[in-house]
């Protein structure tokens, strides 16, 4: 699980329209490698260069693996369409656009090719003119998916993430307390939750503005979120509330971990404009050893309970309170 939680991973890089397109070329004739490659590049392509098609197949697994590929059709090791298969095969997010190389135009071979997954083809010996239109359709095809990736990218941030403080919102924190539940029930280990609010925050924007205020909540989300295990999830659970979870955490555990959140935080004055400013939070924390279904609002409320606590008390502290025993 990344620092985040365990929410959807994120695509893989992408090409953009500033970098300049890789093309892969798998051809086993010397003359015909040559001629492509001194051609591709002409035209201001990046070209990768194998002779077989087990090179072609281990050079399209890898992650940067260039977005486009004109493979030769007979070729030792595995055809140009076997490797079209097997790229289709494994469904891939990020597209690879396909382009055989053929000295077959018979239309019973060419429709075996485009079966196979390749995007188009083109004849041997290829018409230089006719080779760099192609190209420029696979291009455009490659590009309008990257775009279409990127865009759901920032749809998914956007719904998952908090707006301001760039860490999960609520929905998605619950889900991840949700997740965690089960897999420490599955796998019989403990979880912590901390719940966090910052001290007095209110007077903050009384005195510096409301734009002082966010950018104090950034910064201070930012000092928790280093102070985290990668393993661990924080998401704004509402205004200046923060929750916290921590998987596999005991008692000792998430009372250190919560302790951890508070020192750091208020380690370091907040600069707010030239003004330093000792900003604190208060936490109650709480650890379950689930032995049977938990429900996470359970966990929170014992969490907010322990909050109410430590504000009581006197603030910028952690009150650890045990799960009752119904649960
Ligand atoms: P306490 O120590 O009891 O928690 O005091 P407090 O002032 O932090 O608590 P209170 O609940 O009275 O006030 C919380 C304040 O947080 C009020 C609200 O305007 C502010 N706040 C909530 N969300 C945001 C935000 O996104 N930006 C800014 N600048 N302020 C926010
Ligand atoms: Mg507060
Ligand atoms: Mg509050």
């Amino acid at each position: 699980m990344s620092k985040d939680g365990t929410l959807p991973p994120m695509a893989g890089p992408m090409p953009t329209s500033t970098d300049r397109m890789r093309i892969l070329i798998a051809d086993d004739s010397i003359v015909s490698r040559h001629l492509l490659d001194a051609t591709l590049r002409k035209w201001g392509y990046d070209v990768v260069i194998v002779s077989d098609g087990i090179e072609a197949w281990n050079e399209l697994q890898s992650d940067d693996s260039p977005s486009m590929a004109i493979l030769d059709w007979v070729m030792p090791g595995l055809t140009g369409p076997e490797v079209c298969h097997l790229v289709r095969k494994r469904n891939r997010e990020r597209y690879t656009y396909l382009i055989l190389l053929t000295s077959k135009s018979l239309k019973e071979d060419l429709i075996e090719g485009m079966e196979a997954g390749a995007d188009d083809y083109v004849t041997k010996p290829f018409d230089s003119h006719e080779l760099k239109v192609r190209l420029r359709a696979g291009t455009r095809i490659i590009e309008l998916q990257s775009e279409l990736l990127t865009a759901r990218e920032a749809l998914r941030e956007q719904a998952t993430k908090d707006f301001l403080t760039r860490v999960w919102n609520r929905s998605s924190i619950l889900e991840i307390l949700e997740r965690e539940l089960a897999r420490a029930e599955r796998e019989q280990r403990p979880v912590g939750v901390v719940m966090a609010d910052l001290d007095k925050f209110k007077q903050i924007n009384d005195c510096y503005g409301h734009y002082a205020g966010d950018a104090v909540l950034q910064e201070a989300v930012r000092r928790m979120q280093s102070s985290i295990r990668s393993y661990d999830a924080i998401g704004r659970y509402g205004g200046e509330e923060f929750l916290i979870v921590l998987p596999g955490c005991d008692e000792a555990c998430t009372f250190g971990q919560a302790e951890r959140l508070r020192r750091h935080l208020s380690s370091e004055p907040m600069m707010v404009g030239d003004v330093p400013l000792k900003l604190t939070a208060s936490f109650g924390a709480t650890s379950i050893m689930p032995t049977g279904k938990v429900l996470g609002e359970t966990l929170i409320r014992v969490a907010d309970e322990a909050l109410y606590r430590a504000k009581h008390e006197g603030r910028d502290r952690v009150t650890y309170a045990a799960q009752p025993v119904e649960v």
